[in-house]
């Protein structure tokens, strides 16, 4: 059984590649029975893809006047 640490380093590495199966599994497992570590990775989820849909860049106004 992975531990709270494990768990939410896996659930942060999982934005950034792919996670093997065992660690999947192993993720999912303890998800199921730890709700402080469903919640983190409720958040991470969240800001993940507020991240995708709002890209970091200038306000498009700011380009107008030359
Ligand atoms: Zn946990």
């Amino acid at each position: 059984m992975l531990t709270c640490k494990e768990a939410t380093r896996l659930t942060s590495e999982a934005q950034d590649r792919d996670l093997a199966m065992m660690e999947t599994l192993g993720l999912e497992l303890h998800l199921m029975i730890c709700s402080g570590c469903r919640r983190y990775r409720e958040q991470m989820d969240f800001l993940h893809q507020a991240c995708q849909h709002h890209p970091v860049r200038p306000a498009p106004d700011e380009k107008k006047s030359p």
